[in-house]
């Protein structure tokens, strides 16, 4: 259930601990064409409509190289999300399952990941397509897309270690 405090038949809500560890950065901002959550796709495509990942200082020299990759992962922060359901019902129809394994907007952190199509960069402003999020959700990072991404600096013995 996304609404802040709804619980649905079967469904459970947890007393949420004090936060505590991690501090983000938000990195920059995503714009987007959608302004509510039921028009918003459940995954993004990437025939989707260009999104601008909009980079704010001092953290725009750290989109040197994006542009050498033709898709990327986006993660970012789904700042709309409640947090406290552990058990959901995506079909509100009694059958739940838990926040880890759903993809889910709510969950303790609300995280989402995208693998999006690089369709520009211009200046501060990365533009992609295959996002799925509300206008104006918070940029937490983006990265090469593992598949295309070799590590450039020089192998060491983890890298090598089965088993
Ligand atoms: N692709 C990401 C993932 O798999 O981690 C997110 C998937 S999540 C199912 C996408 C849904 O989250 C959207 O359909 C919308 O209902 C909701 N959503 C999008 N942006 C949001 C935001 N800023 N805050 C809360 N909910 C959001």
């Amino acid at each position: 259930m996304v609404t802040k405090t709804d619980v649905r038949e079967g469904e459970l809500a947890v007393d949420l601990p004090k936060a505590s560890n991690a501090s983000l950065y938000f990195i920059g901002r995503i714009r987007t064409p959608w302004t509510s959550r039921d028009m918003t796709p459940r995954q993004g495509r990437q025939d989707g409509p260009v999104c601008r990942l909009e980079v704010f200082e001092p953290w725009v020299p750290a989109l040197k190289g994006v542009d050498f990759y033709s898709n990327l992962e986006v993660i970012y922060w789904l700042h709309q999300s409640r947090r406290d359901l552990v058990l959901q019902s995506p079909k509100n129809n009694r059958n739940t399952r838990g926040a880890f394994s759903l993809r889910s907007p709510v969950r303790p952190n609300p995280i989402g990941t995208s693998i999006v199509k690089l369709v520009g960069v211009e200046g501060n402003v990365v533009l992609v397509r295959g996002l799925d999020c509300l206008d104006e959700t918070p940029l937490l990072d983006i990265k090469p897309d593992r598949c295309e991404f070799t590590p450039l600096a020089q192998p060491h013995p983890g890298d090598f270690e089965a088993e």
